[in-house]
């Protein structure tokens, strides 16, 4: 992987898949730019990308701001004098059975998983017509895909961005801007760490691969869809699930 003097966005890279995108990415070249609530985490992930031979920009946003989010975009085209990749990855649950469910769990995992996936490509695109080329890559999930009991808002985030990603890969192919998504199925981070162990055991018989993802499975997949290799795949949904949606 060749990402030498490419720069990338990763939201959500305080911890997690986005941590770990953030590394990959710093690995193959690239200067990162680190978006997330949380500036002494984004600090820590800023250490590790250092570790791994890059620098990384700490940019605490709330990515569900647009003002925010523009701004955010702005400063770092203009310091950095580009953006290459976007790496949508910020996320949120805010389970509940939909008989319960209140409004502000819907509309927050709506604003922060949906709406901040429009926030930040919005900002992207100019960059990215003024260099003639760019990547954007969401990450959605199988649920998105399948579906799950108690996750309605959080199905529908992920479900619109599938929608979002093959509709803006269609406006923006024309000018080299490729738009996928990745879509990962159980992974160990603090999102699946409350989960009961009764559900856990009952999720690992249901794939295939009979193991959960690590962060690294989904930035691995990351990192080949922002690479020159991908050049030609644009409007994908690539599953990194270990066979769970299949
Ligand atoms: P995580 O460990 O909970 O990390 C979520 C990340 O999103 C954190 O860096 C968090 O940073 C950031 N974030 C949340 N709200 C934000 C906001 N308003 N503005 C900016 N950043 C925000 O979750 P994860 O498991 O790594 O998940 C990463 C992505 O993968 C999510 O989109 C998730 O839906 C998706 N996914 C995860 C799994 C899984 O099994 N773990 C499966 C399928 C899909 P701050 O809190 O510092 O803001």
């Amino acid at each position: 992987m060749s990402l030498q003097e490419k720069v990338a966005v990763v939201t959500g890279a305080s911890r997690g898949i986005g941590r770990s995108i953030a590394v990959h990415l710093a690995g193959g070249g690239a200067v990162v730019a680190g978006l997330a609530r949380s500036e002494d985490a984004l600090k820590e992930t800023a250490a590790l990308v250092e570790e791994a031979g890059s620098r990384m920009l700490v940019c605490p946003c709330d990515i569900s701001e647009t003002e925010s989010a523009a701004e955010t975009l702005e400063r770092i085209a203009k310091d950095e004098g580009r953006i290459d990749i976007l790496v949508n990855n910020a996320g949120v649950t805010r389970d509940n059975l939909l008989m319960r469910m209140k409004p502000e769990e819907w509309d927050e995992v709506i604003r922060v998983n949906l709406k901040g996936v429009f926030n930040t490509s919005r900002s992207v695109l100019r960059p990215m017509l003024r260099q003639k080329g760019g990547r954007i890559i969401n990450v959605t999930s199988v649920i998105g895909i399948m579906g799950g009991p108690g996750q309605t808002n959080y199905a529908a985030s992920k479900a619109g961005i599938i929608g979002f990603t093959k509709s803006l890969a269609k406006e923006v192919a024309s000018r080299n801007i490729t738009v996928n998504a990745v879509a990962p199925g159980f992974v160990v981070t603090d999102m699946t760490a409350d989960l009961s162990e009764e559900l856990k055991n009952e999720a690992k018989e249901r794939i295939p691969l009979q193991r959960f993802g690590v962060p690294e499975d989904i930035a691995e997949a990351v990192a080949f869809l922002a690479d020159d290799a991908a050049a030609y795949i644009t409007g994908h949904v690539l599953q990194v699930d270990g066979g769970l949606a299949m």
